[in-house]
């Protein structure tokens, strides 16, 4: 496992409020000069953290083939699950299904306050918060949950 410098692949991040809020602004420079990537070139998955040490794991695969707002969205989530970790608390369960993860969330509110922020329109958000994991019925879960209602 090769971990690398996160600001080394991903500039500016440290200016974005979404990001400020979440880890509450003065130790954002801090946490994210802190902050390892490591990359795997796996098709399934996107990004996720690790729950043993915190670092942001990447798919090469969806960085090759997504949407910029996608990637750019999908970090803002993940940085979300770096302060949930740095707090302790637990990143993944058994006892909820994905989309009721209170963990998860939390990670998709503030991507989709930011998604409309940079005027994502409703169809675009709720489109992005399709993944290929999720049911119908659990993405709706979750659409309501960010505040949003599929028309
Ligand atoms: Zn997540």
């Amino acid at each position: 496992m090769k971990l690398y410098p996160f600001t080394d692949f991903f500039k500016g991040f440290e200016k974005v409020q979404a990001v400020r809020s979440t880890h509450l602004d003065r130790r954002t420079e801090e946490v994210l000069r802190n902050l390892k990537v490591e990359f795997f070139s796996f098709k399934f998955g996107y990004m996720t953290v690790s729950d043993v040490d915190g670092h942001i794991l990447i798919s090469t695969y969806h960085l090759r083939n997504s949407d910029f707002k996608v990637l750019y969205l999908d970090i803002i989530h993940e940085l979300v699950h770096v302060k949930q970790f740095m707090d302790g608390r637990q990143l993944f369960s058994s006892e909820y299904e994905y989309v009721d993860n209170p963990t998860e969330v939390e990670a998709y509110r503030n991507a989709v306050r930011e998604a409309k922020r940079i005027g994502m329109t409703d169809e675009e958000i709720i489109e992005y918060l399709k993944v290929e994991w999720v049911n119908e019925a659990s993405h709706t879960r979750l659409v309501e949950a960010v505040g949003l209602k599929i028309e």
